[in-house]
């Protein structure tokens, strides 16, 4: 098993960081190694801003060196229904995927994080709660519409970013997670197809109706990066709230798996 990895990493390590090396697509595996970052505001820290708050914040400098490090390690960043299809369909991805989110839909991830975004080439999924768009300090309909006409995603975030384990009237729950889909879509004029959940709460019956309202998946916040179709409503991610040392950590665990992975499809 250890030569066999070896003898891979040997194989990939001469070509290098060439994009889109497909998987191997006669035997797709069932599951695969993606990393889903997770992002909030992107802005200077202010004097004001104490621990908790900053725990939600990261710099333009260091949003800046995260990507500068994924750019340099060859990943490439793909959107979710790269992964929906992939999982359904054994459909080939980057052989470095990554999936880049912000979520919440503060301003400054228009004014730092869009400008970051386009000089490293990289797309990424903006998921926003509809209530809060057009309000101060948020995102405007002009903006999202703008980041969608840049290439960027845009996926639903509830109407209000309530704790929905917490709702117990079935209307409301309903209104949260189909009415804020339809929303979007009637702002954008095309579909939205996945879904994160506030908080990243959900339970069985959470999950079922994001499953019936028309999403094709659903991120949650619990830690993880290999994810398999049975995963699709409850996928995981890393939450950004730390040094890029703790991404480089993440990503060295993520490179493990995928190899560990492409070793168990050949075996
Ligand atoms: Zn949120």
């Amino acid at each position: 098993m250890q030569l066999r990895t070896a003898l891979f990493l040997l194989s990939f390590g001469t070509i290098g960081i060439v994009t889109a090396i497909p998987q191997t697509q006669e035997t797709p595996s069932d599951r695969v190694s993606v990393p889903i970052l997770i992002y909030h505001s992107i802005r200077p820290y202010r004097t004001t801003d104490l621990g908790g708050v900053r725990k939600y914040i990261t710099t333009p400098e260091a949003l800046d060196q995260e990507f500068a490090y994924l750019k340099a390690g060859g990943y490439e960043s793909i959107g979710f229904e790269d992964l929906e299809n992939r999982l359904k369909s054994g459909k080939a991805l980057p052989r470095k995927p990554v999936i880049i989110c912000f979520d919440d839909g503060p301003e400054t991830q228009y004014v730092y994080a869009l400008p970051l975004l386009k000089k490293y080439s990289f797309i990424a999924t903006f998921f926003l709660f509809t209530n809060a768009v057009g309000r101060k300090n948020y995102l405007s309909w002009d903006q999202v519409l703008q980041l969608s006409a840049d290439g960027m995603q845009i996926g639903c975030h509830s109407m209000f970013h309530p704790y929905l384990t917490q709702i117990g009237n079935e209307k409301d729950l309903w209104r949260e997670i189909a009415g804020s889909k339809e929303r979007l879509e009637a702002h954008l004029g095309k579909p939205v197809t996945a879904f994160a959940y506030p908080f990243g709460q959900y339970n069985n019956h959470i999950v079922e109706l994001v499953e019936k309202a028309g999403y094709g998946c659903a991120r949650g916040t619990y830690p993880g990066i290999v994810h398999s179709e049975e995963d699709l409503f409850t996928l995981t991610g890393l939450i950004r709230t730390a040094t890029l040392k703790s991404l480089i950590a993440s990503l060295q665990d993520s490179e493990d798996k995928a190899n560990e992975n492409t070793t168990t499809d050949r075996s």
